[in-house]
């Protein structure tokens, strides 16, 4: 059968909608939006429309979820975005395995069918609407990664579809035995370098946990002097240091939550557990967690912590409750990967740049997950292109706004404060404003930040200094020696 995807182009009246995704910087204008979308409903459509795109010598960018931070897929002036958002089914050979997940199925969609069908999930992304596309081929990671690594980490095969030295596109079934080298290409060093991943599979995967216990502390603002910002932060880090360590506590998720300081406002730290048979077991970790904090009182303010809950409830009701993506909006972000609790300097940089009536922060909100379990297997370092796996923590540092002529003022102000966060004697000289040394494991490709092209050893700082990065480009060369796929970002 002829394969007939659906093709939308400027003079379709859903143009307008379908070029962009969720980051409304992109497209950044007319010029720079495609010439059409094609949206593919399986593989043997996405490999026609590539074939196609590539024969008539225009660029193809892919989009699964369209949750890319930065430009890669929905600026493509006189290109076409191939939208893979219908090829979406989660099935499976048999109830033990091994699973397939389409490349555009979304992450909630995953959760409900995996575990709906066969009480299964995902180490994956707390955003319903992420896709898998992108997600899975950057990594992947959520509030089970403590306790069961990430997603790459699962991952048994996958097809792929890539454009050979004469134009052709090429369908492959790699796994560690098949084209091994694109295989680990695909765990986790970015989207959009290699080819279009169509499906991902997994011969195994983690039961679906039963029930959490949830709990929310709230720290207040309005009191908090820097020195008491600095004790809630060094509790916190000092946790993930010592205690998260231990093989107990991996069921233990937590995301610190701050943004500028107003009257009324907090900083919240939202925790989830449940226990390697997937219940929320006595409570015993979580309230020992608490009390960590509890203790601070009525040190740090006057006010003291407030702690919302202990409750419990099913895992799939918590899951899904938990994973708004927040309505589209023009957004900056960017990441780091910490090795060690936060340094009294660091603490002050945050401080100062969220309660100083001289800059502005709105829109800003900082996310710092507690990281590591077995997420940082270091086997995994070898065998995925994720090699980050000795970080406490990970932060996600986020600004939204709405109104275009904001765009200038917004993004300066991110460069601006991160930088300045990465400079001192706590980063080696050679790495001054980037989260790069002893302290640091650099960034997260899929929280992808065009203004660390700046510097000179920016693959580095995704990539890590173990040779990853060569290994990726000669696996480009390879597979994609006329670099069809490409992005600022994409692997050289
Ligand atoms: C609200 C929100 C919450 C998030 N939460 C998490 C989280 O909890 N954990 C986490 O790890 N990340 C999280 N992310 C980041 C997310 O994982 C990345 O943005 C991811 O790349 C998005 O994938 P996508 O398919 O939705 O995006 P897309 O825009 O479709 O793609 C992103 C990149 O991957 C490429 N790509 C897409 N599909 C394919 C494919 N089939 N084959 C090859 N390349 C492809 C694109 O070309 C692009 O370069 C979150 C993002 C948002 C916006």
């Amino acid at each position: 059968m002829l394969a007939n995807p659906v093709i939308v182009d400027r003079s379709d009246p859903r143009f307008d909608t379908l070029k962009r995704g969720n980051n409304l910087r992109f497209p950044a204008g007319d010029a720079e939006a495609p010439d059409r979308i094609i949206l593919c409903s399986d593989s043997a459509e996405i490999a026609g429309a590539l074939q196609r795109v590539v024969t008539a010598g225009m660029r193809p960018t892919i989009r699964s979820g369209g949750h890319c931070y930065e430009d890669f897929v929905a600026n493509n002036p006189h290109g076409a975005i191939i939208d893979v958002s219908l090829h979406n089914n989660v099935d499976a050979a048999s109830p033990s395995g091994p699973y397939r997940i389409a490349a555009g199925a979304k992450l909630g969609d995953v959760y409900q069918t995996l575990y709906k069908k066969f009480n299964r999930t995902l180490p994956a992304g707390t955003c319903y609407m992420v896709g898998a596309g992108g997600h899975i081929s950057g990594g992947g990671y959520g509030l089970l990664a403590r306790q069961h690594g990430l997603t790459v980490d699962w991952v048994s095969a996958l097809k792929v579809l890539t454009v050979d030295g004469h134009g052709k596109v090429v369908e492959h079934r790699v796994d560690r035995s098949h084209d091994p080298d694109l295989f680990r290409a695909c765990l986790g060093a970015g989207g959009g370098s290699f080819g279009i991943v169509t499906d991902f599979y997994f011969e195994k995967l983690p039961a679906a946990p039963r029930e959490v216990a949830e709990a929310n502390l709230h720290f207040p603002w309005a009191s908090l002097t820097a020195d008491g910002l600095f004790r809630i932060l060094s509790v916190y880090g000092e946790y993930w240091n010592t205690r998260g360590r231990d093989f107990a506590t991996w069921g233990l998720a937590a995301v610190l939550t701050i943004g500028p300081r107003h009257p009324g406002n907090a900083i919240n730290i939202s925790l989830q557990y449940c226990n390697a048979e997937g219940n929320a077991g006595n409570g015993a970790i979580l309230q020992e967690f608490i009390n960590r904090f509890a203790a601070l009182n009525p040190a740090i303010h006057e006010q003291g912590l407030k702690v919302q809950g202990v409750t419990r409830r099913p895992w799939l009701e918590a899951t899904l409750d938990g994973s708004d993506s927040g309505d589209p909006a023009r957004a900056k972000y960017k990441s780091t990967y910490m090795k060690m609790p936060f340094t009294r300097a660091e603490s002050d940089t945050l401080y100062l740049y969220l309660t100083s009536k001289d800059i502005d922060a709105h829109g800003f909100v900082l996310e710092i997950d507690g990281f590591g379990g077995a997420a940082n297997t270091p086997a995994r370092a070898g065998d995925t292109s994720i090699v980050q796996r000795s970080s406490i923590m990970k932060l996600q540092w986020q600004c939204y706004w709405e109104d275009e002529a904001e765009d200038a003022d917004r993004l300066k102000f991110m460069d601006d404060f991160y930088t300045r966060m990465y400079t001192g004697p706590h980063v080696p000289p050679e790495f001054q404003g980037t989260p790069f040394g002893d302290r640091y494991e650099g960034c997260y490709i899929n929280y992808p930040d065009a203004d660390m092209l700046r510097y000179s050893y920016w693959p580095e700082l995704y990539y890590g200094r173990t040779g990853l990065y060569p290994f990726l480009q000669a696996v480009k060369r390879r597979y994609d020696p006329n670099n069809i796929f490409h992005s600022s970002m994409s692997i050289r």
